[in-house]
């Protein structure tokens, strides 16, 4: 069967990804791990200029956010509280004739009768619920001895460590007095990160001593077992995650729903993705959460298909007040002008930094038509990453690999350079075929240094260098001395 232009186009880019050290499987030498993806050099340049824009706009060029980075293993009383223990699930199904499993949405409906979308038959099992959570064990237990152990209702209070009553033979098993309370060697790896920021709320608020309203940001990892992973790095069982609480009052929700909603497009927008690949699709009642007063998905339209980027979300005080519950401390605000306490309400965006790589590199993936050295037209494949997010900023060239001085002179561009931006050397082969090399891999600007640069030519010229810029192949001469300025302008 022949793939469709959009297969094509995902496969090229995959293979790419590899190719140039972006994205690998991970354990690929043993087989690979669904759902699991490593980033190589270049992959992980993309990614952390994802996560430092997002930090800039959203931390540092703000006045009424801070930061924090909370702990992945968590207490299973927080995901309790939260709803995740309960109901973090997905309906899952199995198909009985070709034996695959998969969520109970991706059925698909032919004549109004349920079929597995692999080999459409209708014998499917009834969907039952599957907890996306994966759980882990702390303590010095050894997981596999089957040992839980429990902490009594008198030392969960304080906090501290179960009573060990005695240890066996071996020393890495350990024989755990139990009586009846709660299990506590078991912890999850969190399902998201906002769950930190509700649970540290009071330490933030004291500290930073923020009015509302105000906002907790974090980035991290977040772990999910998929049902399904699929679409590359799109739904993975290990990914990040940058999420805003932006805390207010109650009035104040609505309101901060559709600026943050706007914030938000324009943070993609600024990041190279256009806006006519971008769409809000407003959740309808029946599909938000109970909790949520208005929800907005940002979607990007990705080679196979439609699909999420980020969450915008009016969830009340739904998290506080859990919390508050679920661990009996006040978590409220008091309002000093009207003496009042309440708990906040807050608007929550909530980004994948996997998908927003993903975002990116299919946004930016593009062939076009370029002379090769010979004056022949060839396909060239080009990143065309904006600047800000593009994993090399700069590559620098000596004309001629053999040629001291120009092999010193751009060493020493290189070392101007380095402390302003990532700038990547590259002296060997034609200028053409390393001009393509970057081309590839989206470096935006490219500084060849040639002869005159050392004045050989014509003595006006020394101390300039070609600057060619990647889409449109444009060269231009700059002066050496103004290079960091011209360069630093266009990448910010
Ligand atoms: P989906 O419906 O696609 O499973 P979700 O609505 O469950 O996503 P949220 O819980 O709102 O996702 O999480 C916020 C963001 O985290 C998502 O918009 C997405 O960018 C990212 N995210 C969630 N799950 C995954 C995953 N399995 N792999 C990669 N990114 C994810």
């Amino acid at each position: 069967m022949n793939k469709s232009p959009d297969a094509q186009r995902m496969e090229k880019i995959v293979s790419l990804c590899k190719r140039r050290g972006f994205i690998f499987q991970s354990s690929e030498i043993y087989g690979g791990l669904n759902g699991l993806w490593d980033y190589g050099p270049l992959g992980v340049e993309l990614k952390r200029n994802v996560k430092n824009y997002w930090w800039r706009v959203m931390v540092h060029e703000r006045d009424d956010v801070v930061g924090m980075d909370g702990s992945i293993l968590t207490h299973p009383a927080v995901l309790t509280a939260s709803g995740h223990v309960e109901g973090f699930s997905d309906l899952l199904v199995d198909c009985r004739t070709c034996k695959s499993r998969m969520r109970a949405d991706q059925l698909v409906r032919k004549n109004g009768i349920k079929q597995c979308p692999r080999c459409g038959s209708s014998d499917i099992t009834e969907p039952r619920a599957f907890n996306l959570m994966l759980e882990t064990h702390i303590g010095s237990i050894d997981p596999r001895s089957g040992l839980t152990y429990e902490m009594p209702a008198a030392d969960r209070t304080a906090g501290s460590t179960p009573e060990i009553s005695s240890t066996t033979s071996d020393s890495q098993f350990v024989d755990i007095k139990r009586p009846a309370g709660e299990l506590v060697a078991l912890v999850y790896l969190r399902p998201e990160t906002a769950q930190s920021i509700f649970v540290q709320f009071k330490n933030i608020l004291e500290v930073s001593r923020k009015k509302l309203p105000f906002g907790i940001a974090q980035i991290g990892k977040a772990f999910r077992n998929e049902i399904n992973p699929r679409n590359f790095i799109f739904r993975s069982r290990e990914f990040e995650q940058m999420e805003l609480e932006y805390f207010c009052r109650a009035e104040e929700g609505m309101k901060l729903l559709e600026y943050w909603k706007e914030e938000r497009l324009k943070f993609y927008e600024n990041i190279g993705i256009a806006r006519d690949t971008l769409h809000v699709l407003t959740v309808p009642d029946e599909e938000r959460a109970f909790y949520s007063k208005g929800t907005y998905d940002i979607e990007y339209d990705f080679p196979f298909g439609r699909q999420e980027l980020e969450g915008v979300a009016y969830r009340t005080d739904y998290d506080l007040s859990q919390h508050q519950k679920g661990s009996s401390k006040p978590l409220e605000y008091f309002d000093e002008e009207t003496k009042q306490k309440f708990i906040p309400h807050v608007v929550e965006p909530s980004a994948g930094v996997d998908r927003t790589v993903l975002a990116l590199i299919c946004e930016a993936y593009s062939e076009d038509q370029a002379p090769n050295e010979k004056g022949k037209m060839e396909t060239r494949v080009v990143l065309r990453f904006h600047p800000r997010v593009a994993p090399i900023k700069c590559a620098v060239f000596p004309l001629l690999k053999n040629k001291e001085k120009l092999v010193a002179k751009a060493r020493e561009i290189v070392d101007l350079l380095r402390p302003q931006m990532f700038v990547f050397y590259d002296e060997s082969g034609a200028i053409g075929r390393r001009y393509r090399r970057q081309d590839e891999i989206g470096t935006p600007f490219g500084v060849t240094v040639d002869f005159e640069t050392l004045g050989e030519k014509d003595a006006a010229l020394r101390d300039t260098v070609t600057l060619r810029e990647r889409d449109s192949m444009k060269q231009e001469r700059v002066a050496i001395r103004d290079l960091v300025n011209t360069l630093t302008s266009r990448i910010r």
